[in-house]
């Protein structure tokens, strides 16, 4: 008996990796297991390209009837931009990716701080998650991370986006005069967030290592309640690394079409800034995950959180309230009412 017994433990101790795995697949089935977490990720990725697939399909159909445009209307409008910028393809690129993206991050952006600073509207306060924090936000604060954000969108990103430019330029051609299909930007946009969950997670981990932690990820931190903004409030190195290259990378590896490209910024600064703006608004994905990394530190370092499942780091989180309310919220009701925090022990 102890024989077996020790043998089994030689055998564990012998194949510690492959026990690892096993161990994945052993909580496969059971809820919040790895395999539910892939299932959580293929859902939250697949109904978001079949509602942009409708929503492409339906707004390309009434575009096309409002303007009675005919053909392609998406073609026929890049033709046109394409035109207009005939041998000016840096400038066009420069627009898409950096002018379309930043202006889309300010203006989601702006409408969350009126909502920080002002405390109003109430109909909105009534979601935020860490109810009793950022109320109202602090101005010295966020004066500072407004300087930071800044600076990294101008020094970091602007330059980061021309290098991407001529990398792209030098292995195909992003701005051609031929659109991907609808379907297979598409594709592309599943390729380029997987790409994001596996960079982000190791590089985000990375940063949490004692040496690295308190040179350049401990300011992004100094929010335990992040807002919107918070996003890109990073030292330069943590903003290059783990914030821009995750993002970058995919359509230079599939030399995407920078209407593609240009898309999957917006969309990643947009995801960003949700995941970051303290508030569990209805219809919007949840962003419970990340509020808890900023909460703990020492949980939920990925995306999806694909990747926090087969490494264990979200089983603090597995076990919270936050966790139970992780969720896309289909009603008006704040999910802290319909899923309230449990009175501490002696209350
Ligand atoms: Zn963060
Ligand atoms: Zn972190």
């Amino acid at each position: 008996m102890s024989v077996e017994t020790t043998g089994s433990d030689v055998r564990r101790a012998a194949s510690s990796s492959r026990q690892e795995d096993r161990c994945c697949f052993s909580v496969q089935e059971g809820p919040g297991g790895l395999w539910d977490s892939v299932k959580k990720a293929a859902f939250v990725i697949g109904s978001g390209i079949l509602f942009l697939a409708a929503f492409g399909n339906s707004l390309t159909w009434h575009l096309q009837r409002f303007w009675g445009a005919s053909g392609d209307f998406w073609q026929n409008l890049w033709t046109k931009l394409y035109v207009a910028f005939e041998g000016h393809d840096a400038a066009l690129f420069f627009l898409g990716t950096m002018l379309l993206p930043t202006l889309t991050f300010w203006l989601s952006n702006a409408l969350l701080l009126l909502v920080d600073i002002t405390g109003k509207p109430s109909f909105i306060t009534r979601y935020r998650i860490q109810v009793d924090k950022n109320n109202p936000v602090d101005p010295v604060k966020l004066r500072q991370a407004l300087k930071t954000v800044i600076f990294n969108q101008v020094f970091i990103s602007g330059p980061m986006v021309v290098a991407v430019y001529y990398l792209m330029s030098w292995t195909g051609n992003p701005c051609g005069p031929e659109l991907p299909t609808f379907h297979w930007a598409l594709m592309e946009l599943a390729a380029f967030s997987i790409l994001e969950e596996v960079l982000f997670y190791y590089s985000h981990r990375l940063f949490h290592h004692p040496s690295l932690y308190k040179h350049y990820h401990k300011q992004h931190h100094e929010w335990t309640a992040p807002i919107g903004l918070v996003s890109i409030y990073a030292h330069p190195l943590e903003h290059v690394i783990s914030n821009m290259l995750p993002v970058v990378i995919g359509p230079v590896i599939l030399g995407s079409h920078l209407s593609s490209t240009s898309l999957w910024y917006c969309l990643a600064l947009v995801s960003t800034t949700i995941s970051h703006c303290g508030y569990h608004l209805p219809f919007l994905p949840s962003p419970e995950f990340h509020d808890f990394h900023h909460l703990r530190f020492n949980q939920c370092f990925g995306v999806f959180g694909i990747l926090d499942r087969l490494h264990s780091t979200d089983a603090k989180f597995r076990q919270s309230k936050q966790y139970e309310r992780h969720t896309l919220l289909t009603s008006f009701t704040p999910l802290n009412e319909s899923i309230p925090d449990t009175p501490k022990k002696g209350q």
